[in-house]
């Protein structure tokens, strides 16, 4: 197993670190005997760095988890959890919340400690003035947090303004070989590797989609190209090649997976792919955006909107609807565009005001486009909906 090393705190981490939102299950529950095993077994071989949360399995990751590292196996890794901000209404809850984990996880500290799901800025100003910051700054300086970082699932200028808002220890990202200049981007990326904070990154599969529904051209280029390899080992080393990476987390929830994730992480060194395999890419990514409805690339040079809609993120949660046959689209949109943020990002937002589309290198109609992606990800239950869930939430 290669490990990377944090610049931060010098910790040795595993380049493969363990998601723990993807157990095997058994009539509907953590099959927790299997699982178990799993994670002994990846500890065994080197991983040291397990990323769960509060909200993962339905609550039930973290005490799972507790339980398969006691006898001896707590002290070998470090455990990454997260507050979910949107059940955190006053600071009271946060620690209660806080606390729940502490006593899930049968241990008296945090690893790395998460901000999960940030979507924009204002949900990490609302946290910080209900206090939780502050807080959390105590629980570190007391040894109880040992690094503090965020997740993030927004748009990149939102991404750039937490990174800046806070000297963060690290942080997370979703980033794949079609996220390149989705989310927080390559360019968030680099930004943080050039501030020094390590960068985890997750979905580099995202979420299996660039193994089970990749269209047969881009099977077929994967398959015609040396070395053979799958396309989840594709995946896994197009994220490690880059060194600004510390470590990549992967869901895995069978035997099978782990043995050949364990393996591809024992040589995936950062800048190991020839500019031959690095050109498979490419022309990856051209078959992929030539099947796509909607041919954004994510360049972000629409953005900002005046009214706050994300522009590529709609676009990039509607093509994957289709070109991954994203079953769970509509639901990615509502979480991520419209419920969690502090200013929902959706596409009905769109006045019309037409201020973007003289900026797309794409020349995208972004109006009509936008319309199209209200229509098919909304809906007309998505509004009520997205009212009731954000009283729930308590997101204002
Ligand atoms: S046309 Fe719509 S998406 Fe474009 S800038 Fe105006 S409001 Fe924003
Ligand atoms: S400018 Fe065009 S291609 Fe770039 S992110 Fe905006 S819509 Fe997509």
């Amino acid at each position: 197993m290669l490990t990377s090393l944090n610049q931060k705190n010098g910790d040795q981490l595993s380049i493969l670190g363990f998601g723990c939102m993807r157990f095997p299950t058994k009539n509907g529950a953590i099959d927790e005997e299997r699982s178990t095993k799993i994670i002994h077994e990846a500890i065994n071989n080197g991983i040291n760095y397990f990323d769960t949360a509060y909200i993962y399995h339905s609550g039930k990751s973290e005490p799972f988890l507790g339980k398969a590292l006691s006898g001896g196996y707590r002290e070998q890794v470090k455990i990454a959890t997260k507050l979910p901000p949107f059940m955190v209404t006053t600071l009271r809850s946060a620690q209660k919340i806080f606390a729940t984990q502490l006593t899930r996880l049968q241990t008296n500290y945090i690893d790395y400690y998460l901000l999960h799901m940030l979507t924009d800025k204002a949900m990490f100003d609302r946290l910080v003035s209900l206090g939780v910051l502050s807080w959390l700054e105590e629980l570190k300086a007391n040894g109880v947090i040992k690094n503090l970082g965020f997740s993030f699932h927004g748009a990149k200028a939102d991404f750039e303004e937490i990174l800046v808002a806070y000297p963060w220890d690290f942080c997370q990202i979703q980033y794949n070989y079609m996220d390149e200049n989705n989310q927080a981007t390559k360019a968030g990326l680099l930004h943080a590797a050039s501030l020094g904070i390590p960068v985890i990154v997750m979905e580099p599969l995202r979420g299996g989609k660039l193994v089970t529904d990749l269209p047969k051209e881009v099977l077929k280029t994967f398959a015609d190209n040396a070395p053979l390899r799958s396309p989840a080992e594709w995946a896994l080393r197009w994220v490690w090649n880059h060194p600004e990476v510390n470590v990549l987390l992967s869901g895995m929830s069978d035997e099978k997976q782990l043995a050949e994730n364990i393996k591809i992480a024992s040589d995936a060194a950062p800048n190991s792919l020839s500019e031959k395999e690095l050109a498979v890419f490419e022309q990856i990514k051209s078959e992929l955006l030539q099947k796509t409805k909607i041919p954004c690339t994510g360049c972000g040079y629409c953005m900002p909107c005046p009214f706050g809609v994300n522009i590529p993120g709609c676009f990039s949660v509607y093509n994957s609807k289709y070109l991954l046959n994203d079953k769970s689209a509509r639901f990615k949109y509502f979480q991520t565009l419209g419920a969690m943020s502090v200013t929902p990002a959706h596409a009905s937002r769109c006045t019309g005001c037409g201020k973007c589309e003289s900026h797309c290198p794409q020349e995208i109609e972004i109006r009509k486009e936008l319309k199209t992606v209200s229509r098919e990800l909304e809906g007309i239950f998505y509004r009520p909906i997205l009212a009731i869930t954000r009283f729930f939430l308590r997101v204002k």
